[in-house]
């Protein structure tokens, strides 16, 4: 596990639109000295709360297995669920393997990827991750952090969607936007860097729990705590959230 690490303020710190709007506040979060172990203890509670909310937390990519799921997740950066589910119920039918994937021809593959954006980067990282899948290990998705990162377009984040969704393997907490944004605002972390929220994350939740941190807080940031219209007064934790307003 990683030691938890001296945390810096950040509260208050003007962003950019991530869509180049205008600029806007983060909810400055009232902070209050909170030891580590009162922390943890908070966390834990709220964890437990939200558990009862989202009692199904899970990715909410469809897929039937690893290597599915490993396609979808690099698919769905910058795109909804909704859409790369649109997208790989067609794509999958057509190609069901790594092979018969990696064998697309990049033109035709970044029009059947079209709609999810950012689709010549994805079709090439696509095509990449399975021949490298064919070549280096059988075709098959490796269940192992440390094979998975050496994928092409697999960073940490999606491969600990793959091992915790469809293996069941606890190798560290998803952090994608919804959870660094939810994380910041919870006072869990201080951190901007996805890898350092992690790191804050998996010191203040206990190992067994790391698989639905990512889930939970997930579908919290895209039910109640949105990016710019946070339903505080409907959110279950609010009373032990330092952000609510
Ligand atoms: S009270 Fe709930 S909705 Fe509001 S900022 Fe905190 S976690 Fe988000």
């Amino acid at each position: 596990m990683t030691p938890p690490r001296t945390r810096r303020s950040t509260a208050g710190k003007r962003t950019s639109s991530p869509k180049g709007g205008r600029a806007h506040r983060k909810p400055a979060v009232r902070r209050k000295k909170e030891g580590e172990g009162e922390l943890r203890t908070r966390a834990r509670s709220v964890l437990r709360t939200l558990r009862e909310a989202y009692p199904q937390a899970r990715t909410e990519l469809s897929h039937e297995n690893a290597f599915q799921l490993l396609i979808a997740t690099i698919l769905s950066a910058q795109c909804t669920d909704v859409r790369v589910n649109m997208v790989t119920r067609v794509l999958f039918a057509k190609y069901p393997t790594p092979a018969a994937l990696g064998a697309v021809q990049q033109g035709a593959l970044e029009e059947e990827i079209r709609s999810t954006g950012f689709y010549r980067m994805k079709a090439r990282n696509v095509l990449a991750c399975c021949r490298a899948l064919v070549e280096r290990f059988g075709g098959e998705v490796p269940p192992r952090m440390e094979d998975l990162v050496t994928l092409p377009g697999v960073g940490r984040k999606t491969a600990n969607v793959v091992l915790g969704q469809a293996f069941g393997i606890t190798s560290g907490v998803v952090v994608d936007t919804h959870v660094q944004r939810l994380a910041q605002r919870l006072a869990f972390t201080e951190e901007e860097d996805p890898v350092k929220i992690e790191s804050d994350l998996m010191s203040v939740f206990p190992e067994k729990d790391w698989i639905d941190v990512g889930s939970i807080l997930i579908l919290h940031g895209r039910r109640t705590c949105k990016a710019r219209t946070p339903d505080c007064p409907s959110c279950p934790v609010s009373d032990r959230c330092p952000s609510a307003t």
